[in-house]
């Protein structure tokens, strides 16, 4: 089991009083380039600065506060670690912003298609993410066993990073892209559940269209995956 010190949860905690005193409260800054699907923000949202590299985009300051904890908190695995310091390394930023159509896709990630995106140098990307969303997940996922499996938000965030890591440092796989993102989720899956001294599911790392349902009712993912076998 990893341990993790005491220094990394000052850490977190700084980074959320960071938040609460955040000194920089834009409206509606066109912090991206036009032309780019992160225009697509409401006009009157607020923008709040994660790093140096991560930007938030929320409607409320609700959504701030909890995407902010979200990060924190992939942050305490090592693959959380890891992939936000490449995404801060990358020299390219990161927009993650609100919009309610995220809910059905489970999240999007995206950037400007070029060779970048393979070479090493890598884009801008964005994620566009159901910020509203309560930690264990909107969206079940299909495991590796075949059944469907829960997607926590924490899974659900650090799967769309996963994707801007490679898309911001061009090391996107442009023909498995799915399967990078989904087997780096797998390890977070493992880290955390090591972390937390929990039982985990590992998720399919094979691309099947009706890998992803969302939740009706607030109803379990393993109530499903009883249904599919
Ligand atoms: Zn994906």
């Amino acid at each position: 089991m990893r341990v993790v010190s005491t220094n990394n949860l000052r850490k977190q905690s700084v980074t959320l009083a960071k938040l609460a005193l955040l000194p920089f409260l834009i409206f509606a800054m066109p912090l991206f380039a036009a032309g780019s699907e992160s225009s697509e923000p409401e006009v009157g949202s607020s923008v709040f600065e994660y790093s140096t590299s991560v930007y938030v985009q929320v409607e409320s300051f609700e959504q701030a506060v909890r995407v902010f904890r979200w990060l924190d908190l992939i942050k305490l695995t090592e693959i959380g670690r890891t992939t936000l310091e490449a995404i801060n390394d990358s020299g390219n930023r990161l927009l993650i912003y609100h919009h309610d159509t995220a809910l059905y896709s489970a999240g999007l990630t995206g950037a400007r298609l070029s060779k970048n995106l393979v070479n090493g140098v890598g884009e801008d990307a964005f994620i566009k993410f159901y910020l509203d969303m309560e930690m264990e997940g909107t969206n079940c996922v299909r495991g590796e066993k075949g059944g469907f499996i829960e997607f926590t938000a924490l899974q659900n965030l650090f799967h769309e990073l996963s994707h801007a890591r490679h898309k911001m440092n061009g090391t996107w796989l442009y023909f498995d892209s799915e399967g990078q993102a989904i087997r780096e989720e797998n390890i977070f899956r493992q880290h955390w559940a090591e972390y937390r001294s929990t039982h985990y599911y590992l998720r399919n790392d094979m691309i099947d269209e009706e890998d992803l349902v969302l939740k009706v009712d607030h109803s379990a993912c393993g109530a499903l995956a009883a249904l599919d076998e």
